[in-house]
């Protein structure tokens, strides 16, 4: 907290980054819950994220998803993660296989795509990690619910996209800043393993540097496929 120097951004690097809120705007002095974050803005690509010097520790974060009851059982979740699953199954080719990436404590997507007919790997590194499936090269790779929760999303999204191959699919889900208004009342960032928040823009600046087109076939879903600058 005491940090008066501006982090530098972990999806792009630039270091024009400025302050973008604060939750100790506009709250009462309930005391309790009330450890406020700060949340910077990078100007080069937009991305939102709170600084590293207030991200939890490791032990912290596993501790949160701990509580997570997500699992294939659940009729609702499984709901939810059709709005993706649906149509990057529909892109898919008969036999292509993938790697449901964060997985978590209930892994449910990879369950579903496999229900489809696809073989789907999974990873977390708190309740998967496999090393190996990072070495293996997909036909598609999904993120549901993970890059909010990146240190470091930069990377790890440079690194999935380079275990795609070429026509493979990455989809994504996430939910996105929309604007500063939005953003002071958004429960989303009050999730304490949440810390790097997307905009459509800054998905647009991530796929421009892949030279890539993304689609988004519905709300906080997005798929971009490998390869797909040239037929668009
Ligand atoms: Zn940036």
């Amino acid at each position: 907290m005491a940090e008066s120097k501006s982090p530098v951004c972990p999806l792009c690097n630039a270091n024009t980054v400025v302050e973008y809120w604060s939750d100790c705007h506009g709250r009462g002095s309930d005391g309790k819950g009330s450890k406020g974050r700060d949340y910077y803005q990078c100007e080069q690509c937009q991305l939102v994220f709170v600084p590293p010097w207030q991200h939890l520790s490791a032990e912290e974060e596993k501790a949160q998803y701990d509580l997570h009851e997500n699992s294939p059982e659940d009729d609702h979740y499984r709901q939810f993660l059709s709005r993706l699953a649906g149509p990057l199954t529909a892109r898919l080719h008969c036999g292509a296989k993938g790697l449901d990436f964060g997985s978590g404590p209930g892994p449910t997507l990879s369950v579903m795509l496999e229900e489809t007919g696809f073989t789907t790997d999974v990873y977390d590194v708190f309740y998967a990690a496999d090393q190996t499936v990072l070495d293996r090269q997909y036909d598609f790779i999904t993120a549901t619910e993970v890059v909010e929760h990146l240190s470091q999303p930069g990377d790890e999204l440079d690194r999935l996209w380079a275990m795609l191959k070429p026509g493979g699919w990455l989809g994504l889900m996430t939910k996105m800043v929309l604007n500063k208004e939005a953003f002071s009342q958004w429960h989303y960032k009050n999730d304490p393993t949440h810390i790097s928040f997307f905009s459509r823009e800054t998905f647009d600046y991530l796929f421009q540097s892949w030279d890539v087109t993304a689609e988004y076939p519905a709300n906080d879903v997005i798929l971009v496929r490998k390869g797909s600058q040239k037929e668009s």
